[in-house]
């Protein structure tokens, strides 16, 4: 029998009437002939609160005992999950990420999953029961509790889609798709019928907020086929996929604004051979994720280097450039907090000129400034500043036409 394996979010599952109507959703997906996989998130805001919970008693409490914590928000999820599906006359099982061999390496908070052991959730399946997981949760070799980051059920499911061997993973979540950009700030905004995983990656990694990076990566590499889309309607969604030629044929297809940042620059670095690599070896220890690095020579013996963080990195990575002063010589640190970032994605970028043009042409429009600019194969981003940054959003979705579908527009 082929394996579906559906995912709902805090919001599909905030109380007791959306859980039987997640439930019912199961129920026709097994009636349809599938073996269905259920992962689901922590209800509502429980996982806000329980973080809320931990502030209250420790402003800095131990990752370990955070993960601990936190992992018993989507374990109330599944056994409640269980008891609906029961009550509906459907045998069915719950299970903590423990209880599958979800195995993480032992990074609390933002935990990677390792392997997983598919055999006892095919054992339960072999005996027709659905089979409910706890996203967000793993353990570690010693058995302690781990957890994905914030958002991680995602990757729960795709990862147990890939090590099922489903074909497809069902995300139901409180939107109906992916938009060509925030709808919250873009009103025009539509829902794309598909995208690539590496444009999703993009636009995840870049505060699209909808899907978790990680789950993309994973559908990417084994091959699964992602289908975001609403838990309170029966519309298709947005499917994740492989590229497709037709993509190509669209220049942009969405623009992103990540406003959590920080940019933080090195003047006047020494130009000598070694340097970068101490700087980077210290942020990695201090875990801080270094996104669109720019080192620029201006003499033959300085450089200029910058880089951007999430804002909640930023006190790691002050503490990691005083160590880094002991070991690097430069004249000034120069730190942004009022920063934002507008990226443009489309795959179409590769076979297509005057992207970077029209953008900036866009900006220039609207009088934003643009602080520093960085390219991928596939986006363009450029930081602003971040009371500028709707307004830079706005004008870019204007311009390559993203309130109209992608066979609608006119270039
Ligand atoms: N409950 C976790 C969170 O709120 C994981 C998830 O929802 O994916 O981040
Ligand atoms: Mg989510």
């Amino acid at each position: 029998m082929a394996i579906l394996v559906q995912k709902f979010g805090g919001t599909s599952v905030a109380d007791a009437e959306k859980i039987r109507r997640a439930a019912r959703r199961v129920i026709k997906a097994a009636e349809n002939g599938y073996s269905v996989v259920v992962v689901a998130s922590a209800r509502g805001k429980q996982t806000d609160q329980l973080v809320a919970d931990a502030l209250e008693l420790n402003p800095n409490p131990p990752k370990r005992e955070m993960d601990q914590l936190l992992s018993t928000g989507e374990q109330q999820t599944v056994s409640l999950f269980a008891m609906a599906l029961d009550a509906m006359g459907r045998q069915a099982i719950s299970f903590t990420g423990g209880q599958i061999r979800m195995m993480t390496d032992s990074v609390h908070t933002k935990a990677r999953i390792r392997s997983i052991d598919a055999e006892r959730i095919h054992n339960q399946l072999d005996q027709g029961k659905i089979v409910i997981v706890a996203g967000f949760q793993g353990i570690d070799e010693f058995e302690n509790i781990t957890t994905l980051g914030r958002g991680g059920s995602d990757t729960t499911a795709v990862a147990i889609a890939a090590a099922l061997g489903a074909k497809e993973c069902e995300i139901y979540t409180d939107v109906d798709g992916i938009y060509t950009s925030d709808p919250r700030i873009y009103k025009k905004a539509v829902k794309m019928d598909q995208i690539s995983y590496d444009e999703m990656l993009e636009m995840a990694s870049l505060g699209a907020g909808v899907m978790h990076p990680r789950a993309v990566e994973f559908g990417k590499k084994y091959d699964v086929k992602i289908h975001v889309r609403s838990s309170s309607d029966e519309t298709i969604g947005t499917i994740i996929t492989h590229e497709v030629p037709q993509m190509e044929g669209v220049v942009v297809s969405g623009a992103t604004i990540q406003k959590d940042m920080a940019k933080i620059g090195l003047v006047g670095v020494d130009n000598v051979p070694g340097n970068a690599a101490k700087i980077f070896a210290h942020l990695a220890k201090a875990k801080v994720v270094v996104n669109d690095i720019i080192q620029t020579e201006i003499s033959s013996e300085k450089a200029n280097l910058s880089f951007m963080i999430e804002i909640s990195d930023l006190d790691a990575a002050r503490k990691a450039v005083a160590e880094i002063r002991n070991e690097v010589n430069f004249t000034d640190v120069f730190i942004r907090e009022d920063i934002a970032e507008v990226s443009v994605i489309g795959v179409g970028m590769r076979t297509h000129y005057g992207v970077a043009e029209k953008m900036f042409g866009a900006l220039a429009e609207a009088k934003v400034n643009i602080d520093s600019i960085t390219t991928s194969e596939i986006r363009i981003s450029c930081a602003v500043d971040e009371d500028q940054a709707e307004k830079a959003l706005e004008a870019v979705c204007n311009v390559f036409e993203l309130d109209r579908p992608a066979k609608q527009r006119g270039s």
